[in-house]
C-alpha cells in the first residue's frame, strides 16, 4: 500500500512566508544592506547584558511564574502609571509575554470566536489578520486616509455590526509612522460606548515619537482602558528584538482570559531576562531618551536623501520611513523592492503585503534603526537612482 500524504486544508490559504522574512533572506542572499525588516543593527546596552548574565549566574534559569516575575510586573505597572496615569494591578492585570507577537496572538485568540468580526486598519501590521483568521474570525478592513494615514471614524461607524467583537489599533503606526490623536480617542470612546466591543492597542513603539509629540496610550482613557488590551514590546525599547519579550496590560476580566491562553501557548517567558529588565527599567532615561535618539537617525537619513528622487512621507513615530519612488520607477512595489535588494544593494519593504488586496502603490518602507554609517552609506547608494 502506498503511504499517502494526508489531505488537509490550510487555515491560512492566502498566506505564505512573512514579507519581513522574505526580504531579510533576500538581503542576506544578495549581500544587500538590510533596511527591510525592523531591527537595530547596533547592540543593546552593556549594562543590560551584564544584568542578564548576573541573573543567569545567580541561578535564575528555571521557569518564571506563568504571568511573569513579580518585580517586572511591578516595574511595568509603575512605568505605565507614571507615564499615562493609569494603575494596572501587577497581580491581576499585567502579563509578561514572549514578544508583542505572542501577546497579540494570545489576546486575539482569547476573545475572537468563529464568526466574530475584528476591525483592522490598512495598511495593517502583518500578524493581526492571520491571528483573526486562525480563530475563525472575519477581518473587516478599513483604509487609513491614503494621504496622511489618519483615521476616518465615519467609515468605522459604518462597518460596525452586531458581530463586531474587536477593534485593533496600532500607534505609533507600522508601517506609516502616524500617531493616534486625542480626537481619535474621543471618537473611539463615542463609538464603543454602550457596546460590547473590545480593543487591542498595539503600542510597541510607545517610546519612539518625534518633533515633541506625545504618545497617547489607550490606558489614558478611563472608558477605553476598561475594554482594552494594551500591548508593548521590550524589543523596540531596549534594542533587543531578538530576545522576544513583551507584555500585555488589561483589566482583570480580560487578563484572566488572556492568561488562560498564555499558559498553554508559552506558559511563561525567559526568566533571567525578566529580572534584568526589571532592574534596567529603573533608569528612566533609557526609554525617555529614545525618541531623541531615533529622531536624529530619521533626520540624518532624510537629509542625506533630500536631493534624491525619492520623496519622503511624514514620519511622526516608529523607526520606519516611507519613501515614494514614483519619480524613479513604474515597477510594482514587490518588484521594485526586489530590484532594490538584488541590483541596488539596499533591501526595503514593499507596502502591498500590508493591504487586503495587496494593491501596489509606488511606496516602500525603510528602517532607520541603523548606525549613522550605514544610514549614510545606504542614503548615498539610493540617492543615485
Ligand atoms: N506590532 C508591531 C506594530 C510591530 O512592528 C512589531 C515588530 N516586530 C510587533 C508587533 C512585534 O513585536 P515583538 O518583536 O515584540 O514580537
Ligand atoms: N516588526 C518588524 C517589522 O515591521 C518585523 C518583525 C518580524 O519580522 N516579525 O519589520
Amino acid at each position: 500500500m502506498k503511504n499517502q500524504i494526508p489531505n488537509f486544508k490550510t487555515k491560512l490559504p492566502e498566506w505564505g512566508t512573512s514579507i519581513f522574512t522574505v526580504m531579510s533572506k533576500m538581503a542576506a542572499d544578495h549581500n544587500a544592506i538590510n533596511l527591510a525588516q525592523g531591527f537595530p543593527d547596533f547592540n543593546c546596552d552593556d549594562d543590560l547584558l551584564e544584568l542578564v548574565q548576573h541573573y543567569q549566574k545567580k541561578g535564575f534559569n528555571q521557569y518564571a511564574p506563568m504571568p511573569g516575575v513579580p518585580v517586572l510586573r511591578r516595574a511595568i505597572s509603575e512605568k505605565i502609571e507614571k507615564l499615562y496615569g493609569k494603575f494596572y494591578d501587577p497581580e491581576s492585570e499585567i502579563t509578561v509575554t514572549s514578544g508583542a507577537t505572542q501577546a497579540l496572538y494570545t489576546a486575539i485568540t482569547s476573545v475572537v470566536k468563529k464568526g466574530d468580526e475584528a476591525i483592522v486598519f490598512e495598511p495593517v501590521y502583518d500578524s493581526y489578520v492571520p491571528d483573526i483568521l486562525s480563530n475563525g474570525g472575519k477581518p473587516v478592513y478599513i483604509p487609513l486616509n491614503p494621504k496622511d494615514y489618519t483615521y476616518d471614524w465615519e467609515k468605522v461607524r459604518n462597518k460596525i455590526s452586531d458581530n463586531t467583537k474587536l477593534i485593533i489599533l496600532n500607534s505609533p503606526h507600522n508601517p506609516t509612522g502616524s500617531l493616534l490623536s486625542n480626537d481619535d480617542i474621543e471618537e473611539l470612546e463615542k463609538i464603543t460606548n454602550g457596546t460590547e466591543i473590545l480593543i487591542i492597542s498595539d503600542e510597541v513603539y510607545e517610546h519612539i515619537v518625534f518633533d515633541g509629540a506625545k504618545h497617547i496610550s489607550l490606558s489614558e482613557s478611563e472608558a477605553l482602558a476598561k475594554r482594552t488590551f494594551v500591548i508593548s514590546s521590550f524589543g523596540k525599547t531596549y534594542h533587543t528584538t531578538g530576545w522576544k519579550m513583551g507584555f500585555c496590560a488589561a483589566p482583570e476580566y480580560l487578563t484572566s482570559e488572556f492568561r488562560k491562553m498564555h499558559q498553554f501557548i508559552v506558559f511563561s517567558s525567559n526568566t533571567p531576562i525578566q529580572f534584568a529588565y526589571a532592574d534596567f527599567m529603573k533608569n528612566e532615561e533609557k526609554y525617555l531618551s529614545l525618541s531623541d535618539f531615533y529622531q536624529k537617525k530619521r533626520d540624518l537619513f532624510t537629509s542625506e536623501i533630500q536631493n534624491s528622487n525619492f520623496v519622503t512621507k511624514d514620519c511622526a513615530g516608529t523607526y520606519f520611513q516611507l519613501l515614494d519612488y514614483s519619480e524613479i520607477s513604474d515597477l510594482p512595489d514587490m518588484q521594485f523592492a526586489e530590484y532594490m535588494t538584488k541590483k541596488v544593494g539596499v533591501a526595503v519593504i514593499p507596502l502591498s503585503p500590508f493591504y487586503e488586496k495587496r494593491q501596489s502603490q509606488p511606496i516602500i518602507r525603510v528602517c532607520f534603526a541603523k548606525t549613522d554609517e550605514v544610514l549614510k552609506k545606504s542614503a548615498s547608494i539610493i540617492s543615485k537612482l
